[in-house]
């Protein structure tokens, strides 16, 4: 593994801040900064002159876009939470919980704050503020690290089409089946749902039909130029197509041809925001926005260009996830399957969880009898 420390950056008003945003706001226009901070400390303490409108929201937050007011206060919401998050989630954030955030977005700490906004360059901040990519081999090397161990059949290109509850048997798009006495799923679990059919019973099928999730449509670019940037991954709440650049020239020394660099524009988008335009032209104006906050140049040489859609990237976490992701499990289990993973269990994961998520599906399906329970994710 290849470790380093996080180079998470912000861009936004042309210059570049350290990601969280709310704590390394140095280097932004000094009105701005003032504003962040005295909003920060009336979401916490209330209004600093009487009759004045940057109150906190006193009740506590009913939805996550309240949430983004009344702990980062008005001005952090506006010129970073509430846009980024928009284009990030491409559902309005009312129709949004909170549950999901768990220690990955930062919650403001007014010491912190302050100390970020009058020296540049806090430390990084956060449970990945180190992080690990494999140093050859990209990332599937992590999963091939595990080949050796398996005992029984890997099948490549094996897509379930059915599973059976009541027989205990799964069917491959090629007709084939197999028994089983408990399944570890790790498809998307509307799509488990969909492949049981008629043996799931309506409230679970209707469940399932009411979990919505966000797509992402990855734009990969080979540049023909040599570091780029130093950074890891840039976050853009403004009016660029992609919400965030993955460099992923820098997650390791060994991910960039000779005089090549890649990085990878990651672009949100669901029925309520919808991508604006496809194909050539999408990565037409990937270029274009990259050139326009000054990640590549005009002159530069593409070498590469691809886009991949991922149908089903993100979780979203509305008011009716969490009891209808209960049910589904609940129902699962009394049936011998149990889930694993960011999309089986309909969470967000991050690939840490996910593994984690792995070895709890695999020790559960063997512990005798008290599987049900112990399947059960904390
Ligand atoms: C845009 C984006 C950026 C991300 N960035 C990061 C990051 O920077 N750091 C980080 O830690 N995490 C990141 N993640 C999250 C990380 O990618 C996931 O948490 C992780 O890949 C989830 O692993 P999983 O095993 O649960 O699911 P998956 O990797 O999706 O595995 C599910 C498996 O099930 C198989 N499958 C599905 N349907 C069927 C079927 N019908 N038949 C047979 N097989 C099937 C799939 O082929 C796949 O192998 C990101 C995710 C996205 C979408």
């Amino acid at each position: 593994m290849h470790w380093q420390d996080r180079e998470a950056w912000i861009w936004s008003y042309g210059v570049y801040t350290r990601y969280p945003f709310q704590g390394a706001l140095y280097g932004l226009p000094p009105q701005m900064l003032e504003e962040c901070l005295v909003g920060a400390i009336e979401a916490r303490f209330g209004p600093l002159q009487e009759g004045t409108a940057g109150a906190a929201v006193r009740d506590a937050p009913h939805n996550f876009e309240e949430f983004i007011y009344s702990v980062w206060g008005a001005d952090v919401a506006r010129h970073f939470a509430i846009p980024y998050n928009r284009k990030l989630w491409a559902v309005p954030l009312n129709e949004t919980e909170t549950s999901w955030l768990g220690g990955r977005v930062q919650l403001p700490n007014l010491e912190e704050m302050i100390e970020g906004a009058l020296s540049p360059a806090p430390k990084p901040m956060g449970p990945d503020a180190r992080f690990g990519y494999p140093l050859r081999g990209g990332f599937q090397a992590l999963m091939d690290g595990f080949l050796p161990l398996l005992q029984g059949e890997l099948r490549h290109h094996a897509e379930v089409c059915a599973v059976s509850p009541r027989r205990h048997t799964v069917r491959l798009t090629d007709g084939s089946m197999y028994r089983y006495e408990r399944l570890i799923s790790t498809l998307a679990l509307p799509k488990l749902v969909e492949a049981l059919g008629e043996e799931a019973p309506p409230e679970v099928r209707a469940a399932a039909r009411g979990l919505r999730h966000v797509s992402v449509r990855c734009v990969n670019l080979g540049i023909g130029r040599e570091g780029l940037t130093d950074k890891h991954w840039i976050y853009y709440p403004e009016d660029t197509v992609f919400h965030r650049i993955f460099v992923q020239g820098n997650a390791s020394p060994h991910c960039n041809p000779p005089g090549g660099f890649g990085l990878t524009g990651e672009i949100s988008h669901s029925p309520q925001k919808l991508l604006p335009v496809e194909g050539d032209a999408l990565i037409a104006r990937c270029i274009e926005d990259c050139c326009r906050v000054g990640i590549i140049r005009d002159d530069d040489r593409i070498i590469a260009a691809h886009q991949l859609d991922l149908p089903v990237a993100y979780v979203v976490y509305d008011h009716a996830r969490a009891a209808s992701v209960d049910l589904i499990r609940e129902w699962l289990l009394s049936h011998d399957i149990i889930l694993a993973g960011r999309y089986a269990e309909w969470e967000y994961y991050n690939s840490d969880h996910a593994f984690l998520a792995g070895k709890r599906a695999a020790e559960a399906a063997l512990t005798p009898a008290a599987a049900p329970v112990a399947a059960r994710i904390a």
